[in-house]
């Protein structure tokens, strides 16, 4: 995920169509990081092969495990990438685990080769989930032909290979729905990874029976509105808690972190905002994000 001005005006204009239904403010008096009766949470995405985790990745995890985090899909966003996640979620089985995909960003990278070592990568087993996969129109870093013959090939992987999957997708959402729903019922399930949209794209989502991913985006008091707005309408059963780490910093922690750089660590943050828009106990939020990771990427039990 990433963030620009002009995707910042753009849901500034979106927000504006839509009713604030967080006071400005009320999300600054949430309490602290530690929350109580918050502990076996799964963090569906963390960038943690990202080398700004390169000097201290070990003491992340920690910090992430001493705040509830106890189980983290690592993401995978090229074969590179995604072999440096497996390798990442190797050092820890059971609690850690990764996906294997080419980002739509890369997609000109999507070559045979590439579906095959994808293919290889998704026999090991800490990969959970195909993916990122999906269409960046935003940037369109690769063509959008490109974009599109990736998408398809990895959805036609996680059929063969009954894999979930993790999907991502930015100013896309027609050809995304186009690609997406034909091969939707030979899947076993997927997320829509960083769920940013209002009740209108959610209803898309949740009619192709997807899990929706939130992250920190939700406690963005200016960009967050419509995100805000469709929090309530998500099923609880299909809710998932993610960080995006190292992107994607939650704007309500305080004390303000002294880095911009995002940890799994601030995952109970983000869950406790989620639990306060819906009106509903974070225990209870927490419990059900768990259990919808453990269903979705069939996750092990903790041992
Ligand atoms: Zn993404």
């Amino acid at each position: 995920m990433q963030r620009s001005q002009a995707r910042d005006q753009a849901d500034n204009q979106h927000s504006a169509r839509h009713p604030l239904i967080l006071a400005p403010g009320l999300l600054r008096l949430l309490p602290p990081v530690t929350i109580r009766g918050m502990q076996d949470l799964v963090d569906i995405g963390a960038n943690l092969g990202h080398d700004s985790f390169d000097a201290d990745r070990e003491a992340v995890l920690a910090r992430a495990r001493d705040a509830g985090v106890s189980r983290l899909i690592i993401t995978g966003t090229s074969v590179a990438d995604s072999r440096r996640a497996v390798q990442i979620a190797a050092s820890s089985p059971g609690d850690l685990f990764a996906t294997a995909g080419v980002h739509p960003h890369h997609a000109s990278d999507c070559d045979d080769a590439a579906i095959e070592a994808l293919r290889t990568l998704l026999g090991q087993p800490p990969v959970v989930a195909v993916g990122e996969c999906g269409l960046d129109y935003y940037r369109n870093f690769s063509p959008v032909s490109a974009q599109r013959d990736a998408f398809a090939r990895q959805l036609e992987l996680a059929a063969e290979s009954r894999s979930p999957v993790f999907l991502h997708r930015r100013d896309a959402h027609r050809d995304f729905l186009e690609i997406l729903g034909p091969m939707r019922p030979k899947l076993t399930g997927g997320v829509a990874h960083c769920f940013t949209g209002g009740p209108a794209e959610l209803r898309d989502y949740l009619d192709l029976d997807l899990y929706i991913g939130i992250t920190g985006w939700v406690c963005d008091e200016r960009r967050g509105a419509a995100l805000q707005a469709a929090l309530p309408l998500i099923p609880i059963d299909r809710l998932l808690l993610e960080t995006d780490a190292p992107y994607l910093l939650p704007r309500s922690l305080r004390p303000r972190p002294k880095t911009r750089r995002n940890e799994p660590g601030w995952l109970p943050h983000i869950a406790q905002t989620v639990a306060a828009l819906r009106d509903e106990p974070v225990e209870v939020v927490a419990a059900a994000a768990t259990a919808n990771a453990l269903r979705l990427f069939g996750l092990r039990e903790p041992h």
